[in-house]
């Protein structure tokens, strides 16, 4: 990182900082407790172009490199806040600058960019198919100027909260394509729209706050400027876009271990039975220790994949790697800060219930750890593929 970039991302950290004093624990306790959208805090780094960083500046944005996007996640989790309510604001938007047309371009980024236009939600993954994509069977087949749109998806999260969303879905059938990955196409949908013309939204109470939604699409007609790229090309879109949202959430994950790690050893130097403080133990203090380790091995990696990202790599090796290191060195920490509160852990009031909660989802989303695992297999090490 550039010197300049060191005093972009010491200024940010500042801000964030501030801004977390401003969001403490008991306003997420509240949220969390009502299954409540964070909007005050979505707006507040709205305000402050946070959420637009990667924008090019031409649209409205900063035109920041990931790392620095990378440096706000961590900032937003290390200091207790939680960005999963907006993160996508941040990089769905990647999908259409790639991909888009100049005009699609022109009429939705610079909204996006002042967070008049809130593009957080993508609809891929559906309940049959799971994490095999190009399964899925949701349709969009062309109809007079457009398309009509049927089927469903599941854990689409932020759709309530957002008004625009990417979309993949089946424009060719598999039987009639050369592979499995052709023939599905990314729309961009209007839900303002959508929800008068066919499209259902329905929340999903989970173990934590996440405003995940299914959604439903019946008869849904869209027209035909809400394509991006070209038809049958999108299962493509999807993936460049997946190595961003991977780098950010592994940054997302470093943040928390962090966040768990000053929690669990500000205790175990104050906490004391039998004596002594429980730090002094080494059953306390080697977990603790440990998760210090993992933790900054992950960040390593972070970076190393920010710099590969930054440098016009696709692959998705290091996007990976740093995703799989960092969600298993937040669970650590997590763990390990639940372990030295003892009993005190579970009281809501120290808010580690609630994080360890929302620290166990990377495990599983937005890909889970044996998908990561055949991927580094598969690609990184010449093993068959195992499914
Ligand atoms: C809170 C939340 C928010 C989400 N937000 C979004 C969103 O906004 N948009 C969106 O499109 N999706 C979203 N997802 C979906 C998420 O990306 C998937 O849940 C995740 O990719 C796992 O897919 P699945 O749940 O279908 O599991 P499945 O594919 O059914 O897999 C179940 C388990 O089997 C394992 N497994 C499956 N196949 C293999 C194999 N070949 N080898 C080894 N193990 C295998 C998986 O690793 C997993 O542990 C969200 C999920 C959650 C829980």
């Amino acid at each position: 990182m550039t010197d300049e970039n060191h005093e972009i991302v010491s200024q940010l950290r500042d801000t964030i900082h501030k801004v977390s004093e401003e969001f403490p624990g008991e306003y997420w306790r509240e949220k969390d407790r009502n299954r409540g959208y964070p909007t005050e805090f979505v707006n507040r780094l709205t305000e402050l172009g946070l959420l637009a960083s990667l924008i090019p500046e031409e649209y409205g944005g900063s035109g920041l490199p990931i790392s620095i996007g990378s440096e706000i996640m961590k900032a937003i989790h290390e200091f207790g806040c939680n960005a999963a309510a907006c993160h996508a604001q941040m990089y769905t938007m990647g999908t259409v600058l790639r991909h888009g047309s100049q005009e699609q371009k022109a009429q939705y980024l610079p909204g996006i960019a002042s967070g008049d236009l809130r593009l957080q939600a993508f609809g891929v993954t559906e309940p049959t198919a799971g994490t095999d994509t190009t399964s899925i069977s949701t349709t969009a087949l062309r109809h007079g100027d457009g398309y009509v749109v049927n089927g469903q998806k599941i854990w689409t999260s932020r759709a309530e909260h957002s008004d625009l969303m990417l979309l993949l879905a089946r424009t060719t059938p598999k039987e009639e394509v050369k592979k499995r990955s052709d023939g599905l196409s990314v729309f961009l949908i209007d839900i303002r729209d959508a929800k008068n013309n066919g499209m259902t939204i329905k929340p999903i109470r989970t173990m934590i706050n996440h405003s995940t939604t299914e959604i439903f699409f019946d008869d849904m007609h869209i027209p035909a400027s809400s394509l991006i790229g070209e038809e049958g090309k999108g299962f493509r879109y999807i993936l460049s876009g997946m190595n961003a949202e991977r780098i950010l959430i592994a940054a997302e994950c470093v943040g928390d271990a962090r966040w768990f790690i000053k929690k669990a050893t500000d205790y175990a130097r104050e906490r004391v039975v039998f004596g002594r403080p429980i730090g002094q133990n080494q059953g306390i203090q080697f977990p603790i220790a440990r998760a210090y380790a993992q933790t900054e091995a992950a960040e390593a990696i972070l970076d190393k994949a920010c710099r590969s990202y930054e440098a016009g790599e696709t692959a998705g090796t290091y996007p990976n790697l740093a995703k799989l290191l960092a969600s298993e060195a937040s669970w650590a920490a997590a763990d390990t800060c639940m372990q030295t509160f003892g009993g005190f852990a579970v009281a809501e009031e120290y808010d580690i219930e609630r994080k360890f909660r929302e620290a166990r989802l990377y495990q599983i989303a937005p890909i889970s750890t044996n998908l990561i695992l055949s991927y580094l297999g598969e690609h990184e090490l010449g093993l068959p593929r195992s499914y």
